[in-house]
């Protein structure tokens, strides 16, 4: 079943780019494996699937760390102070910074691994008070400030925009980020990628997401199933 998922959803990204005049292969597919036992990242991974996301730290170390190397991580959760060196001794990409308390925190712990973390700004494009992420009015500013890190490569930006019914809903968000970002990188603030970086989509809106830019969606349910919702404690 996780087979058929994994290649279905890459037929649909493969048509999704084509028919906004994208390259397929500048999108890349997270498989979201929070609440996911092992057993089905192995499933993922034996159908080439490289990239996973992981929201809750503890949990996601144990699955790395059994894994050994065998795939590329994203932390996409939120992040507090005291777990950061955990996330930046296990994952690829931060994809949840968006205050620089914790940007000085990867970047001193980036520096003590001899390691450059590669980061993306989290963007409340919706401005939800109960959502993470800065404001877009604020993001300048951050990322100005973030500048002093060396040990940080800002890559981009990442969103999750309000709840929606319909993933047409979410079309504005996605282009006010991607418009965001362009603002961003021609200020010379973001890694001069091209495309930039853009982190949004999931199970619902992927396709719509790709067609306004996005480069890293993060797709879960629509890979692996339902997850058992628990409380973290991660
Ligand atoms: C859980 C989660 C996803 C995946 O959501 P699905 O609807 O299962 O595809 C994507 N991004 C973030 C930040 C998440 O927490």
């Amino acid at each position: 079943m996780i087979a058929d998922n994994i290649a279905s959803i890459n037929a649909r990204i493969q048509a999704a780019a084509q028919a906004s005049g994208r390259n397929g292969q500048d999108i890349r597919l997270l498989a979201v494996s929070k609440r996911q036992p092992l057993t089905s990242l192995q499933q993922a991974i034996a159908c080439g699937q490289k990239d996973f996301g992981e929201n809750y730290l503890q949990e996601a170390v144990e699955k790395i760390t059994l894994l050994s190397g065998a795939a590329t991580f994203h932390f996409i959760g939120p992040l507090q102070s005291n777990k950061v060196k955990l996330a930046v001794t296990h994952f690829a990409y931060i994809h949840t910074v968006d205050r620089l308390k914790i940007a000085a925190s990867i970047a001193k712990h980036a520096a003590a691994l001899s390691k450059t973390q590669k980061i993306l700004i989290q963007v409340n494009i919706g401005r939800e008070v109960q959502k993470s992420g800065v404001l877009p009015e604020d993001a300048e500013e951050l990322l100005r400030k973030i500048q002093q890190y060396p040990a940080l490569e800002l890559c981009g930006l990442m969103t999750m925009p309000p709840l929606a019914h319909h993933p047409e809903e979410s079309r504005p968000y996605f282009s006010q980020l991607r418009e965001l970002g362009e603002h961003l990188q021609h200020q010379g603030l973001l890694a001069t990628r091209s495309p930039l970086e853009l982190s949004m989509g999931m199970s619902g809106d992927y396709e719509v997401a790709i067609a306004e830019g996005a480069t890293m969606i993060r797709v879960g349910t629509a890979i692996f199933g339902s997850r058992v919702e628990q409380h973290s404690t991660a």
